[in-house]
């Protein structure tokens, strides 16, 4: 849900740094393989710029053969991923780019591996290339597992190709019932095409974002709870109104700028309510 700036890697060097040190079987396996990973690469750009990455469900039957299948997924798994591989310097790179480390799928946890945005072994011609694999934390990584996109809505968003990052989707209401509580929900501007629409709702389900936000905000009420006793009740509301903008300052999509947004909406909540156990 965060947008990274597309990576300045071309597909054919990091399939063919990655096979540099194959053995001679798989080398030729793998060589006369090249012209395939590229054109693939070159589709799944495309489609991914146009948001259309559920019309490439040819290229989940390529190639037939099942040990060539094999060894592009090995070009992940051993030639890639693994620590003093010949790719692991792209993988390390590709990692890095996700600005303080912060996974762009969830846009809290920390960045742990790459997420192949079209899953490997449905699309092994796509095992390495750069644009199909994103920074990701483990959790997002493993709770989007191997799931393939059959409609355009069903496309997660992919954090090169779709930016919405700047203008505000990310709300949240308070349950005004002791103790104080905050729900999470998507409410994206009524200008954004029904397609767009419908991601950004499937992207915060898919990761669960509701859960993880509503238990990370629950932690911060709770230390919240003791700063606000300790204010004047006059200056409550500023005082959560000036965190609300501070945040979304910085990003209007964070969870935290959407909690204190809430908060400082809650008439109950400023009058008492966050100090009810
Ligand atoms: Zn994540």
């Amino acid at each position: 849900m965060w947008t990274l700036p597309v990576p300045a890697l071309s597909a054919r060097t990091v399939y063919l740094t990655c096979i540099s040190k194959s053995r001679p079987k798989a080398m030729t396996r793998l060589m006369a393989l090249e012209e395939e990973v590229v054109n693939a690469a070159d589709r799944f750009e495309t489609a991914a710029a146009a948001a259309t990455l559920h019309t490439l469900a040819d290229l989940r039957a390529k190639p037939a053969d099942k040990t060539d299948r094999a060894e592009l997924k090995k070009n992940y798994t051993q030639r890639m991923s693994r620590k003093g591989n010949p790719g692991r310097d792209e993988y390390d790179k590709l990692k890095a780019a996700a600005p303080l480390g912060r996974c762009p799928l969830c846009g809290h946890r920390d960045v742990e591996t790459l997420d192949h945005q079209l899953p490997k072994t449905a699309y092994p011609l796509l095992s390495v290339v750069p644009f199909n694999l994103v920074p990701a934390c483990r959790s997002c990584n493993t709770v989007k597992g191997e799931t393939v996109p059959t409609s355009a809505v069903e496309q997660t968003l992919h954090p090169y190709f779709d930016d919405v990052g700047k203008e505000k989707w990310l709300f949240a209401r308070v349950h005004e019932v002791a103790p104080a509580a905050v729900e999470f929900y998507v409410n994206p501007p009524s200008a954004w095409d029904t397609v767009l629409t419908a991601r950004v709702h499937g992207h915060f389900r898919t990761f669960e974002l509701a859960s993880l936000y509503g238990s990370q905000a629950a932690r911060e009420m709770s230390s919240l709870r003791y700063v606000l006793k300790r204010k004047a009740p006059s200056v409550v509301g500023d005082y959560l109104r000036d965190e609300a903008a501070g945040l979304a300052e910085e990003d209007p999509n964070l969870w935290r700028a959407a909690m204190y947004q809430a908060l400082a909406d809650s008439s109950w909540y400023i009058n008492g309510g966050f100090a009810l156990e």
